[in-house]
Protein backbone atom coordinates (compact mmCIF):
# COMPACT_ATOMS: atom_id res chain seq x y z
CA UNK A 1 0.00 0.00 0.00
CA UNK A 2 2.71 2.44 0.83
CA UNK A 3 5.28 1.19 -1.66
CA UNK A 4 2.74 2.08 -3.92
CA UNK A 5 1.98 5.53 -2.47
CA UNK A 6 -1.90 4.13 -2.53
CA UNK A 7 -3.70 6.74 -0.59
CA UNK A 8 -5.99 4.68 1.65
CA UNK A 9 -6.63 0.97 2.56
CA UNK A 10 -9.84 1.83 -0.02
CA UNK A 11 -7.61 2.47 -2.77
CA UNK A 12 -5.48 -0.70 -2.12
CA UNK A 13 -8.27 -2.80 -1.98
CA UNK A 14 -9.81 -1.30 -5.52
CA UNK A 15 -6.18 -2.36 -7.08
CA UNK A 16 -5.91 -5.84 -4.80
CA UNK A 17 -9.66 -6.79 -6.44
CA UNK A 18 -8.19 -6.18 -9.84
CA UNK A 19 -7.29 -9.76 -11.30
CA UNK A 20 -4.79 -8.32 -13.80
CA UNK A 21 -3.10 -6.00 -10.84
CA UNK A 22 -3.24 -9.54 -8.29
CA UNK A 23 -1.87 -11.62 -11.15
CA UNK A 24 0.82 -9.12 -11.86
CA UNK A 25 1.85 -8.58 -8.03
CA UNK A 26 1.86 -12.59 -7.58
CA UNK A 27 4.17 -12.97 -10.84
CA UNK A 28 6.87 -9.96 -9.07
CA UNK A 29 6.73 -11.15 -5.11
CA UNK A 30 5.46 -14.56 -4.96
CA UNK A 31 2.67 -13.32 -2.33
CA UNK A 32 -1.10 -12.71 -2.61
CA UNK A 33 -2.19 -9.61 -1.60
CA UNK A 34 -4.12 -9.71 1.99
CA UNK A 35 -7.30 -7.98 2.31
CA UNK A 36 -6.98 -4.88 3.54
CA UNK A 37 -9.38 -5.67 6.71
CA UNK A 38 -7.31 -8.89 7.54
CA UNK A 39 -4.02 -6.63 7.60
CA UNK A 40 -6.32 -3.81 10.05
CA UNK A 41 -7.06 -7.20 12.44
CA UNK A 42 -2.96 -7.80 12.67
CA UNK A 43 -2.07 -3.66 12.78
CA UNK A 44 -4.00 -3.67 16.02
CA UNK A 45 -2.80 -6.58 17.81
CA UNK A 46 0.81 -6.08 16.86
CA UNK A 47 2.86 -4.63 19.34
CA UNK A 48 4.41 -1.06 18.00
CA UNK A 49 8.06 -2.46 18.60
CA UNK A 50 7.79 -5.15 16.04
CA UNK A 51 7.86 -3.43 13.04
CA UNK A 52 9.87 -0.23 14.52
CA UNK A 53 12.41 -2.97 15.24
CA UNK A 54 12.02 -4.58 11.49
CA UNK A 55 13.04 -0.72 10.32
CA UNK A 56 15.98 -0.81 12.89
CA UNK A 57 17.63 -3.81 11.10
CA UNK A 58 16.55 -2.58 7.38
CA UNK A 59 18.78 1.04 8.52
CA UNK A 60 21.71 -1.43 9.98
CA UNK A 61 21.45 -3.16 6.69
CA UNK A 62 21.89 0.01 4.72
CA UNK A 63 24.68 1.74 7.23
CA UNK A 64 26.68 -1.94 7.23
CA UNK A 65 26.36 -2.19 3.05
CA UNK A 66 28.00 1.78 4.00
CA UNK A 67 25.62 3.40 1.41
CA UNK A 68 25.45 6.05 3.58
CA UNK A 69 29.01 6.50 4.16
CA UNK A 70 29.78 9.16 2.06
CA UNK A 71 27.64 11.71 3.14
CA UNK A 72 29.20 11.93 7.10
CA UNK A 73 29.79 14.64 8.76
CA UNK A 74 33.97 15.42 8.80
CA UNK A 75 34.17 11.56 7.38
CA UNK A 76 32.90 10.38 10.85
CA UNK A 77 29.50 11.30 11.89
CA UNK A 78 25.82 10.58 10.45
CA UNK A 79 23.57 13.49 10.45
CA UNK A 80 20.84 12.66 12.33
CA UNK A 81 17.71 15.39 12.99
CA UNK A 82 15.56 15.16 15.22
CA UNK A 83 11.80 17.17 15.57
CA UNK A 84 8.34 17.02 16.08
CA UNK A 85 4.81 16.76 14.04
CA UNK A 86 1.49 16.30 13.98
CA UNK A 87 0.30 13.14 13.06
CA UNK A 88 -3.22 12.52 13.55
CA UNK A 89 -6.39 15.43 14.50
CA UNK A 90 -9.59 14.68 15.78
CA UNK A 91 -12.58 16.67 16.57
CA UNK A 92 -13.38 14.16 19.28
CA UNK A 93 -11.61 11.75 22.19
CA UNK A 94 -10.10 8.91 19.79
CA UNK A 95 -8.47 7.37 22.42
CA UNK A 96 -6.98 7.44 25.86
CA UNK A 97 -3.52 8.18 24.49
CA UNK A 98 -4.65 11.53 22.68
CA UNK A 99 -2.74 14.81 23.33
CA UNK A 100 -5.46 18.02 23.57
CA UNK A 101 -5.74 21.87 22.91
CA UNK A 102 -8.36 23.91 23.56
CA UNK A 103 -7.90 27.07 21.27
CA UNK A 104 -9.02 31.14 22.47
CA UNK A 105 -12.85 30.45 21.17
CA UNK A 106 -12.95 27.08 23.07
CA UNK A 107 -12.87 24.24 20.27
CA UNK A 108 -11.28 21.19 21.81
CA UNK A 109 -8.65 18.99 19.29
CA UNK A 110 -7.65 15.54 20.27
CA UNK A 111 -4.33 14.50 18.14
CA UNK A 112 -1.20 12.55 17.98
CA UNK A 113 2.55 13.55 17.51
CA UNK A 114 5.25 11.63 16.83
CA UNK A 115 8.79 12.79 17.35
CA UNK A 116 11.35 11.72 14.83
CA UNK A 117 15.03 11.24 14.20
CA UNK A 118 16.25 11.03 10.49
CA UNK A 119 18.72 10.07 9.04
CA UNK A 120 19.53 13.31 6.56
CA UNK A 121 21.62 13.84 3.99
CA UNK A 122 22.90 16.59 1.43
CA UNK A 123 21.64 14.46 -1.46
CA UNK A 124 17.84 14.92 0.50
CA UNK A 125 17.52 11.21 2.14
CA UNK A 126 15.30 11.57 5.15
CA UNK A 127 15.79 8.29 6.60
CA UNK A 128 13.36 7.19 9.65
CA UNK A 129 16.08 5.82 12.38
CA UNK A 130 13.45 5.79 15.33
CA UNK A 131 9.98 7.27 16.24
CA UNK A 132 8.74 7.93 19.53
CA UNK A 133 5.02 8.94 20.14
CA UNK A 134 4.32 12.24 22.51
CA UNK A 135 1.04 11.19 23.94
CA UNK A 136 -1.24 11.78 27.04
CA UNK A 137 -0.45 9.20 29.78
CA UNK A 138 -4.14 8.33 31.14
CA UNK A 139 -5.05 9.67 34.13
CA UNK A 140 -2.67 12.34 34.41
CA UNK A 141 -3.87 16.48 34.09
CA UNK A 142 -3.71 17.36 30.68
CA UNK A 143 -1.49 20.49 31.91
CA UNK A 144 1.31 17.81 32.31
CA UNK A 145 0.96 16.26 29.15
CA UNK A 146 4.29 14.57 27.51
CA UNK A 147 6.14 17.12 25.84
CA UNK A 148 9.11 17.15 23.12
CA UNK A 149 11.66 17.36 25.31
CA UNK A 150 11.33 14.11 27.31
CA UNK A 151 10.53 12.78 23.90
CA UNK A 152 13.67 13.52 23.20
CA UNK A 153 14.98 11.40 26.29
CA UNK A 154 13.33 8.72 25.34
CA UNK A 155 14.22 8.71 21.49
CA UNK A 156 17.78 9.27 22.57
CA UNK A 157 17.60 6.05 24.86
CA UNK A 158 16.24 4.04 22.02
CA UNK A 159 19.11 4.76 19.34
CA UNK A 160 21.84 4.26 21.77
CA UNK A 161 20.06 0.83 22.73
CA UNK A 162 19.71 0.00 18.81
CA UNK A 163 22.83 1.77 16.85
CA UNK A 164 25.00 1.50 20.47
CA UNK A 165 28.27 2.40 18.11
CA UNK A 166 26.82 4.41 15.37
CA UNK A 167 28.72 7.93 14.97
CA UNK A 168 25.94 10.46 15.70
CA UNK A 169 25.27 14.11 14.83
CA UNK A 170 21.98 15.64 16.10
CA UNK A 171 20.49 18.20 14.03
CA UNK A 172 17.64 19.98 15.86
CA UNK A 173 16.11 23.88 16.01
CA UNK A 174 15.85 26.77 18.06
CA UNK A 175 13.64 24.40 20.67
CA UNK A 176 16.57 22.30 21.29
CA UNK A 177 19.42 23.96 22.69
CA UNK A 178 19.10 23.09 26.42
CA UNK A 179 20.99 21.20 29.33
CA UNK A 180 18.97 17.95 28.37
CA UNK A 181 20.29 17.19 24.80
CA UNK A 182 23.89 19.01 25.80
CA UNK A 183 24.05 16.00 28.73
CA UNK A 184 22.57 13.44 26.45
CA UNK A 185 24.95 13.99 23.41
CA UNK A 186 27.73 14.69 26.09
CA UNK A 187 27.26 10.83 27.79
CA UNK A 188 26.60 8.82 24.57
CA UNK A 189 29.40 10.67 22.97
CA UNK A 190 27.28 12.54 20.20
CA UNK A 191 28.00 15.55 18.57
CA UNK A 192 25.54 18.55 17.89
CA UNK A 193 24.81 21.15 15.74
CA UNK A 194 21.62 22.88 16.74
CA UNK A 195 20.01 26.36 16.01
CA UNK A 196 20.55 29.20 18.23
CA UNK A 197 17.47 31.84 17.92
CA UNK A 198 17.98 35.21 19.56
CA UNK A 199 16.85 35.22 23.53
CA UNK A 200 17.66 31.75 23.82
CA UNK A 201 20.77 30.25 26.36
CA UNK A 202 21.19 34.26 27.73
CA UNK A 203 24.40 33.80 29.56
CA UNK A 204 25.90 32.05 26.33
CA UNK A 205 24.54 34.66 24.45
CA UNK A 206 26.28 37.57 26.83
CA UNK A 207 29.73 35.67 26.42
CA UNK A 208 29.51 35.56 22.51
CA UNK A 209 28.70 38.99 22.52
CA UNK A 210 31.60 39.87 24.83
CA UNK A 211 33.69 37.88 22.82
CA UNK A 212 32.81 39.21 19.41
CA UNK A 213 36.04 41.48 18.39
CA UNK A 214 37.82 38.16 18.62
CA UNK A 215 35.81 35.63 16.08
CA UNK A 216 37.25 34.07 13.36
CA UNK A 217 36.16 34.64 9.96
CA UNK A 218 35.90 32.61 6.39
CA UNK A 219 34.43 33.75 3.47
CA UNK A 220 33.25 31.36 0.46
CA UNK A 221 31.81 32.33 -2.76
CA UNK A 222 29.28 29.79 -4.61
CA UNK A 223 26.94 30.16 -7.70
CA UNK A 224 24.12 28.45 -8.59
CA UNK A 225 21.83 28.68 -11.51
CA UNK A 226 19.41 31.63 -9.77
CA UNK A 227 22.34 33.40 -7.32
CA UNK A 228 25.95 34.49 -6.91
CA UNK A 229 26.21 33.83 -3.01
CA UNK A 230 28.72 34.89 -0.92
CA UNK A 231 28.86 33.38 2.80
CA UNK A 232 30.36 34.71 5.76
CA UNK A 233 31.16 32.40 8.50
CA UNK A 234 31.94 33.86 11.93
CA UNK A 235 33.18 31.55 15.33
CA UNK A 236 34.35 31.63 18.40
CA UNK A 237 35.31 28.68 20.98
CA UNK A 238 35.21 28.15 24.09
CA UNK A 239 32.12 29.52 25.32
CA UNK A 240 30.96 28.32 28.98
CA UNK A 241 27.36 27.64 29.81
CA UNK A 242 26.44 24.92 32.61
CA UNK A 243 29.75 24.28 33.11
CA UNK A 244 31.14 23.01 29.33
CA UNK A 245 32.32 24.60 27.02
CA UNK A 246 30.71 25.24 23.67
CA UNK A 247 31.19 26.67 20.37
CA UNK A 248 29.26 29.48 18.20
CA UNK A 249 29.18 30.06 14.50
CA UNK A 250 26.94 31.63 12.30
CA UNK A 251 26.67 32.08 8.57
CA UNK A 252 25.71 34.96 6.59
CA UNK A 253 24.54 34.08 3.43
CA UNK A 254 24.24 37.30 0.81
CA UNK A 255 22.63 36.15 -2.28
CA UNK A 256 22.11 38.11 -5.95
CA UNK A 257 20.03 37.25 -8.11
CA UNK A 258 21.95 37.11 -11.83
CA UNK A 259 18.99 38.17 -13.92
CA UNK A 260 17.52 41.48 -11.36
CA UNK A 261 20.60 41.69 -8.87
CA UNK A 262 18.51 41.76 -6.08
CA UNK A 263 20.03 41.08 -3.28
CA UNK A 264 18.60 38.52 -0.30
CA UNK A 265 20.62 37.89 3.07
CA UNK A 266 20.29 35.62 5.48
CA UNK A 267 22.34 35.07 8.82
CA UNK A 268 22.15 31.12 10.27
CA UNK A 269 23.30 30.73 13.84
CA UNK A 270 24.35 27.38 16.21
CA UNK A 271 25.57 26.35 19.03
CA UNK A 272 27.84 22.83 18.40
CA UNK A 273 30.09 20.80 20.60
CA UNK A 274 32.38 20.27 17.41
CA UNK A 275 35.39 22.75 17.68
CA UNK A 276 35.40 25.16 15.30
CA UNK A 277 38.83 25.57 13.39
CA UNK A 278 39.21 26.93 9.36
CA UNK A 279 38.71 23.88 7.90
CA UNK A 280 35.44 22.62 9.27
CA UNK A 281 33.34 25.71 9.83
CA UNK A 282 31.86 25.76 6.32
CA UNK A 283 30.82 21.94 6.98
CA UNK A 284 29.62 21.98 9.96
CA UNK A 285 27.02 25.29 9.03
CA UNK A 286 26.34 23.83 5.94
CA UNK A 287 25.57 20.38 7.68
CA UNK A 288 23.00 22.83 10.68
CA UNK A 289 21.01 23.63 7.52
CA UNK A 290 20.34 19.76 6.46
CA UNK A 291 18.69 19.87 9.99
CA UNK A 292 15.86 20.94 7.23
CA UNK A 293 15.45 17.97 5.22
CA UNK A 294 13.21 16.36 8.03
CA UNK A 295 10.89 18.94 7.41
CA UNK A 296 11.29 19.19 3.72
CA UNK A 297 11.98 15.79 2.42
CA UNK A 298 10.67 13.86 5.41
CA UNK A 299 7.35 15.31 7.17
CA UNK A 300 6.33 17.34 4.23
CA UNK A 301 6.38 14.36 1.36
CA UNK A 302 4.95 12.00 3.87
CA UNK A 303 2.04 14.29 4.67
CA UNK A 304 1.33 16.45 1.44
CA UNK A 305 3.05 14.82 -1.33
CA UNK A 306 3.28 11.11 -1.42
CA UNK A 307 2.22 8.94 1.55
CA UNK A 308 -1.00 10.35 3.10
CA UNK A 309 0.95 10.45 6.32
CA UNK A 310 -2.21 12.25 7.90
CA UNK A 311 -4.79 10.01 6.84
CA UNK A 312 -6.41 7.80 9.48
CA UNK A 313 -5.40 4.87 8.13
CA UNK A 314 -7.45 3.00 11.08
CA UNK A 315 -10.62 4.39 12.51
CA UNK A 316 -10.22 3.19 16.02
CA UNK A 317 -7.13 1.47 17.19
CA UNK A 318 -4.01 3.84 18.16
CA UNK A 319 -2.12 0.56 17.95
CA UNK A 320 -3.02 0.12 14.20
CA UNK A 321 -2.06 4.11 13.43
CA UNK A 322 1.49 3.61 15.22
CA UNK A 323 2.30 0.49 13.09
CA UNK A 324 0.52 1.84 9.68
CA UNK A 325 3.08 5.01 10.74
CA UNK A 326 5.65 2.55 10.81
CA UNK A 327 5.46 0.67 7.72
CA UNK A 328 4.62 4.03 5.94
CA UNK A 329 8.41 4.86 7.21
CA UNK A 330 9.88 1.73 5.97
CA UNK A 331 8.19 2.11 2.25
CA UNK A 332 9.23 5.97 2.34
CA UNK A 333 12.56 4.53 3.23
CA UNK A 334 13.09 2.08 0.06
CA UNK A 335 11.28 4.09 -2.20
CA UNK A 336 13.79 6.96 -1.27
CA UNK A 337 16.48 4.53 -3.07
CA UNK A 338 13.90 3.41 -5.55
CA UNK A 339 14.05 6.64 -6.77
CA UNK A 340 17.83 7.86 -6.79
CA UNK A 341 18.20 4.18 -9.06
CA UNK A 342 19.85 4.58 -12.20
CA UNK A 343 16.39 3.14 -14.15
CA UNK A 344 14.46 5.82 -12.52
CA UNK A 345 16.75 8.35 -13.28
CA UNK A 346 16.75 7.08 -17.00
CA UNK A 347 12.92 7.14 -16.74
CA UNK A 348 12.66 11.05 -15.23
CA UNK A 349 15.20 11.98 -17.82
CA UNK A 350 13.29 11.32 -20.97
CA UNK A 351 10.60 13.56 -20.35
CA UNK A 352 11.09 17.34 -18.89
CA UNK A 353 8.05 17.68 -17.22
CA UNK A 354 8.30 13.80 -15.93
CA UNK A 355 7.91 13.46 -12.55
CA UNK A 356 8.32 10.47 -9.79
CA UNK A 357 4.28 11.08 -9.10
CA UNK A 358 3.74 10.24 -12.26
CA UNK A 359 5.62 7.55 -12.66
CA UNK A 360 4.72 6.03 -9.75
CA UNK A 361 0.78 6.29 -10.77
CA UNK A 362 2.01 4.93 -14.76
CA UNK A 363 3.56 2.03 -12.86
CA UNK A 364 0.01 0.94 -10.91
CA UNK A 365 -1.70 1.20 -14.40
CA UNK A 366 0.61 -1.10 -16.27
CA UNK A 367 0.11 -3.46 -13.16
CA UNK A 368 -3.53 -3.40 -14.10
CA UNK A 369 -3.17 -3.76 -17.85
CA UNK A 370 -1.35 -6.74 -18.72
CA UNK A 371 0.68 -9.41 -16.94
CA UNK A 372 4.54 -8.20 -17.85
CA UNK A 373 8.17 -8.82 -17.16
CA UNK A 374 10.95 -6.51 -16.03
CA UNK A 375 12.01 -5.65 -19.65
CA UNK A 376 8.13 -4.73 -20.75
CA UNK A 377 7.26 -2.40 -17.61
CA UNK A 378 10.95 -0.70 -18.49
CA UNK A 379 9.69 -0.09 -22.00
CA UNK A 380 6.23 0.78 -20.91
CA UNK A 381 7.22 3.10 -18.59
CA UNK A 382 9.73 4.62 -21.04
CA UNK A 383 7.36 5.34 -23.82
ZN1 LIG B 1 -5.97 8.92 20.16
Amino acid sequence: MFLLKETSRNAYNNDRRDAVFAKNYWQHLKLRLPHPDTIDDVMRILSTDEIEVLKFELVSSLIKQKLLRKFRFLGKFYFVAVDATGTHTFDHKHCEHCLTKTSKKGITTWFHYVFEAKLVTSAGHAISLASEFIENIPGRDFEKQDCDQKAFVRLAVKIKKHFPRLPVCILADGLYPNNTVFVICRQYGWQFIITLKDGCLKTFHTEVELLKATVQQREVWRRDKTYNIKCDYNFLNDIEYGGHYYSWLSCKETKTRHTDGVVEIQTFVYITNVKQVLNNVVETADGGRLRWNIENEGFNIQKNRDYELEHKFSQVSYQALQNYYQLLQIAHMINQFVERSADVAILLGQHSGQTIKALWKDLIVYLKSIPYTQEQLMTFLSS
